[in-house]
């Protein structure tokens, strides 16, 4: 089944917002085994929507649009999609009282072009939108389907997630069961090599690598007649691909973050974490602290980014700055022997390193950071390159100190030494 994905709005077209559906829709639509061969982007102009959508309609099964559902007359989705299909706009009264009650409960004042938004193409399913005003809407005829999704990111992700993937699994005969191995500590050509042969022989199920930020996810998904079949091609991929890359596996599970996996382990444990961060600037406190019930586990998150504020709060020596510079393997171990003690934390990571553009010396180039990790007294420091802008070294940074924070915890709690 062939899927085909038009994103409407000038924003877009004229770069002042990124297309974040296009990308969220078409990795959805891969995961269920959805071919999508066109993604276009189109302006609020009905001419030229109306021409899209056609040309949509006769080389795909199913169209989906987001964007120009809103009350305002440049929003035409809806109007010109029903026109394309030959239906008329009728009021849907739910739709209407979902609208109604959305202002009423923010306090704010319904106008009449409001009503435009309660209006749906005859016979169409409607699909209502628990964070916003404009539902959407599923059309169908023998030819083809065409989904219609508001605009707003938070919203076309709720309605596909609680809604749309439901009607496109519908559609297609087969289930697809998938599972996400995410590795932590190695990078994308890494995991490519060493997966090579699986990745070459596969068929199903499937195996697919994305690269992020510090991190590789590898989806392995199976298609069957049911989930137990499914399950069952699974397994022994999944298991391969664990024995490949052991320790470095934090999750198989797509919804938990790398921040997740160690607050697990420290929460686990009952133990304590402080963060000393100089590079990354609250980055790694900030992660961690996103996860539910972090405040039993961060004691204090320090963001000490000058060499005064490393000795004062952190007891980093004025000698070993003045002998080291405050990046070395030297002051990033005083940083985290400091924190933890100024603390009282079983844990403390400490990072000190350059992000540029400026601060590159003779023997010390951008990029070059110290993470290390005390783990109930005992200390492991290690020596990084990274490469890219300011942003992408931080990034990067913030990644390696919570996948090395979380090799240590586990080489503390199994008394085994694993490979980062
Ligand atoms: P609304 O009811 O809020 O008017 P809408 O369905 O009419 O929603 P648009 O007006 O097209 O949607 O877009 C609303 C906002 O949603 C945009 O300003 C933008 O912030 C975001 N948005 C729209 N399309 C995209 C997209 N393809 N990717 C990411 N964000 C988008």
């Amino acid at each position: 089944m062939t899927v085909e994905l038009i994103c409407v709005g000038t924003e877009l077209l004229m770069g002042n917002i990124v297309n974040t559906n296009a990308a969220f829709m078409a990795e959805r639509c891969a995961v269920l085994g959805l071919d999508c061969f066109y993604q276009t982007v189109v302006g609020d102009n009905e001419e030229r929507l109306s021409e899209t959508i056609k040309q949509a309609v006769g080389r795909s099964d199913i169209v989906i649009l987001s964007g120009g559902l809103g009350p305002t007359e440049d929003d035409l989705t809806k109007e010109t999609a029903a026109k394309v299909m030959g239906k008329d706009l009728v009021m849907d009264e739910k739709a209407w009282k979902h609208i109604t009650s959305y202002f009423e409960k923010r306090g704010l004042e319904l106008t009449e072009n409001n009503r435009k938004q309660a209006l749906v193409p005859a016979g169409s399913m409607v699909l209502y939108n628990k964070n916003g005003t404009a539902p959407g809407i599923i059309m169908e005829d023998e030819k083809c389907r065409i989904i219609l999704l508001p605009g707003p990111p938070i919203e076309l992700k709720y309605l596909w997630q609680e809604k749309v993937e439901e009607y496109l699994k519908s559609l297609s005969g087969d289930v697809l069961v998938s599972e996400m191995v995410k590795i932590c500590g190695s990078g994308e050509s890494k995991v490519e090599t060493v997966l090579k042969d699986l990745i070459d022989a596969q068929s199903n199920p499937t195996i697919a690598t994305y690269a992020k930020t510090g991190e590789v996810d590898v989806r392995v998904t199976a298609k069957g007649n049911d989930e137990k079949e499914c399950k069952k091609l699974l397994k022994p991929v999944v298991k391969e691909i664990k024995k490949r890359f052991g320790s470095k596996i934090f999750t198989t599970d797509e919804n938990v973050t790398l921040e997740m996996a160690v607050m697990q382990i420290l929460n686990e444990n009952k133990m304590t974490l402080t963060t000393a961060e100089s590079i990354t600037g609250g980055m790694i406190a900030s992660r961690l602290i996103n996860v539910p019930g972090a405040s039993d586990v961060i004691k204090v998150g320090f963001v000490t980014y000058s060499n005064k504020a490393k000795r004062k709060y952190l007891g980093v020596k004025r000698s070993t700055l003045d002998k080291f510079g405050a990046v070395s393997e030297q002051c990033a171990k005083e940083m985290a022997k400091g924190g933890a003690a100024a603390a009282k934390s079983d844990v403390c990571v400490a990072i000190t390193g350059i992000a540029g553009p400026g601060g590159e010396t003779a023997d010390k180039e951008i990029g070059l950071t110290y993470i290390a990790v005390s783990v109930a007294g005992k200390i492991k420091v290690k020596e990084y390159r990274f490469e890219g802008s300011r942003e992408k070294i931080r990034t990067t940074a913030t990644t390696s100190a919570l996948t090395l924070l979380r090799h240590c915890l586990l080489e503390n709690l199994t008394e085994k030494t694993f490979g980062e």
